[in-house]
């Protein structure tokens, strides 16, 4: 079962020989980029710990067969909690722990982590986007933290140990994930039926930065298209704002009329320019820029080198402050020409 994870033997490892040992912890707090692997890798767990077989739990070898590996593999199981952030909320919001005011502890993850199990000997719960924890949340998950119900494992996922709460972070127990190497990304690609030609693959992953599921999006040959154009814009010595923001706009209108999907496709744009003036910078402090042949070559053709780092590191702070932006709710056109604007001034 664990060939579906690949790229972190040693974090499987390390869960192993706790399991081994019967020393499983009641939270983990598994960190690093998106997209490589962190909430499989939690699914995997849990579906080997809740596994009815005997033994599974210490081998963390799940049957694939019994009741509780079809309810988690459909995702039914009744000792599996998951919460994600709404898709139109900032931040992972009370109600998802507790329930929300007309239902307070009578609905919510923690409220299902209290009952005992049903079918499994554990309650496991996984907790995504715990970047995202307004104080209030946070603070009602640390009464939980600081007393589990018996065997209960939670899993918290995020980007960086750094910005969770220092209260969260030390009663759990921080597991790194780091990128994937290229040529996993490469192979991934393929045998998931994404792409059959190997050229294409591999350059694919060169521009995901080590993260299957950003591959996979790159994958979308209009985004790919729209990826060269905004570098060809971002090339030009000085950025013709009104064709950029244009271009911009036209293309999150294209994502559809849904104001979830619009801001995606924002935010997937800024990234775009983030990996131009990463690489960028990362040329002028004389490093090697990383990413697919698309984006050196434009680096190589750039002409803000004559502006210097700080210019390069301006425009980074825009483009990371437009995508906090994006999650509020700002008018996008207007946020788009903002933001071209920033990037523009000399
Ligand atoms: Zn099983």
């Amino acid at each position: 079962m664990w060939q579906t994870i690949q790229g972190h033997d040693h974090v499987i490892d390390r869960f192993r020989l706790a399991a081994m040992r019967g020393r499983l912890s009641g939270t983990y707090l598994l960190v690093g980029p998106e997209g490589v692997g962190k909430r499989s890798m939690a699914v995997q767990l849990a579906k080997a710990i809740l596994c009815l077989q005997q033994d599974s739990e210490q081998s963390l070898n799940a049957c694939n067969a019994c009741e509780s590996c079809r309810l988690l593999d459909s995702g039914n199981h009744p000792d599996f909690h998951t919460i994600t952030k709404r898709n139109d909320r900032q931040l992972v919001t009370i109600d998802l722990l507790v329930g929300d005011q007309n239902h307070r502890n009578r609905e919510g993850l923690l409220v299902d982590m209290a009952y005992k199990p049903a079918l499994s000997s554990r309650k496991i719960a996984m907790i995504d986007d715990a970047d995202l924890f307004n104080i209030e949340s946070a603070n009602t998950l640390l009464k939980t933290l600081e007393e589990p119900p018996p065997g209960a494992i939670i899993f918290l996922i995020g980007t960086s140990q750094n910005r969770q709460l220092p209260t969260i972070r030390s009663r759990s127990q921080v597991i790194r994930f780091g990128r994937l190497a290229d040529d996993l990304v490469a192979d991934l690609l393929i045998s998931k039926g994404i792409i059959s030609d190997p050229t294409r693959a591999k350059e694919l992953a060169s521009a995901s930065y080590g993260s299957i599921s950003r591959a996979i999006q790159l994958a979308d040959e209009e985004l790919w298209q729209f990826r060269a154009h905004l570098f060809q814009c971002l090339v030009a010595p000085g950025i013709d704002r009104l064709r950029v923001a244009r271009a911009a706009a036209k293309f999150v209108d294209g994502a559809g009329t849904e104001t979830y999907v619009r801001r995606v496709r924002l935010q997937q744009i800024v990234h775009f320019a983030i990996d131009f003036y990463r690489g960028i910078l990362r040329s002028q402090s004389g490093a090697d820029p990383e990413g697919d042949s698309l984006l050196r070559q434009a680096i190589a053709r750039s002409q803000t080198d004559a502006t210097g780092p700080d210019d390069t590191l301006r425009r980074l702070d825009c483009c990371l402050e437009m995508l906090t932006y994006i999650s509020r709710n700002v008018n996008l056109a207007t946020l788009i020409e903002w933001w071209i604007d920033a990037l523009a001034r000399p």
